[in-house]
């Protein structure tokens, strides 16, 4: 096992992702499905990567910027929200930014909102003005703050940020929402938001010069494979010849279809694959332009 080493020379990939939390077990799958497998340490600290040179980091999602910053992981799996509060603060505070090449992995989807309670009525930003708003995003409500002209006492939280103003601590929140079940459950509604996130591959700019480049672009190929197929869904159904051309038009996010001729007939069986989701009214679109049989398979793995 490789040591830890900050910024230099390794002949292993090393991706930090969350140890427990709502990101960690989508971040394994996900890279399971690209095809790795790993050794569990004692410590459950370090996973010493088995199929390919590539060992996981497991720890806070809030110590994944730091780790990339400081070359102790060459990619993390963390929130937009988590990096974007990391550059909020770094810009407040006149620091420069740390550039870092980032993907969206299409999971751990939610909002940063401001909430009021549930009895209030939102007439604007200018509402906020000589507030105390309760948040873990300092950064970025500040950032937003300013950006409305508006000031307000910012009183940072690590955790449960969503009792404050129950609790007396604070007048509203700014805090991650997803459903929204959490701010009702606690009689308090959305009323702006600050920014959308979702989980994403931070990594870097320039390619690695040592071995690890080539364990990267393979890495990063396998992953656009199974993120371009995870919504990607192979339909199948039977038409008229004359109403292909109508059927298509419902489906834009298809490739080339397969058309095949039924035998003695003037209907056709056709074969698309389709990279949005496939919903219910979908299938019935398709089933009133004349789609019979409509059916809908999972792609397991393509290799274009
Ligand atoms: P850690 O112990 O790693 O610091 P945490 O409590 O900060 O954990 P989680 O609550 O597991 O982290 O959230 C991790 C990430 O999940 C968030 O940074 C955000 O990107 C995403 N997320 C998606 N929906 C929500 C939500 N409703 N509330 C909080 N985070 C959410
Ligand atoms: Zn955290």
């Amino acid at each position: 096992m490789s040591p830890v080493n900050g910024g230099a020379t390794r002949d292993r990939l090393r991706i930090a992702i969350q140890k427990s939390g709502r990101l960690s077990e989508p971040a394994r799958a996900l890279l399971a499905s690209c095809g790795l497998s790993w050794r569990e340490s004692r410590d459950k600290l370090f996973c010493y990567g088995e199929t390919l040179p590539v060992d996981l980091l497991l720890v806070r999602d809030d110590d994944i910027p730091g780790l990339l910053a400081d070359g102790v992981c060459d990619y993390g799996i963390v929130g937009r929200n988590v990096l974007d509060e990391v550059g909020a603060d770094r810009a407040l505070r006149g620091l420069p930014q740390v550039s870092k090449a980032v993907r969206g992995l299409g999971f751990g989807g939610c909002r940063l909102d401001i909430a009021i309670p549930e009895s209030t009525e939102w007439t604007g930003p200018a509402q906020l003005q000589g507030s105390r708003i309760a948040t873990s995003y300092p950064g970025l409500l500040q950032q937003w703050l300013d950006g409305q002209g508006v000031q307000a006492t910012i009183v940072n939280l690590s955790g449960s940020v969503e009792i404050a103003p129950r609790l007396g601590q604070a007048d509203f929140i700014c805090d991650l929402v997803s459903s929204g079940a959490t701010l009702t459950a606690n009689q308090l509604k959305p009323a702006v938001t600050l920014m959308t996130s979702e989980a994403v591959l931070a990594g870097p700019i320039t390619p690695f010069a040592d071995v690890r480049g080539e364990l990267a672009s393979l890495l990063l190929r396998r992953l656009d494979g199974v993120l371009r197929l995870r919504d990607s869904r192979l339909v199948m159904f039977q038409a008229r010849r004359d109403g292909v051309d109508a059927l298509l038009k419902l489906l834009p996010d298809a490739e080339a279809p397969t058309l095949l001729q039924v035998d003695g007939s003037d209907r056709v069986a056709l074969q698309v694959l389709c990279h949005g989701e496939m919903t219910w009214p979908r299938l019935e679109a398709l089933k009133q332009a004349g789609a019979a049989g409509v059916m809908v398979l999972p792609v397991e793995r393509m290799l274009a």
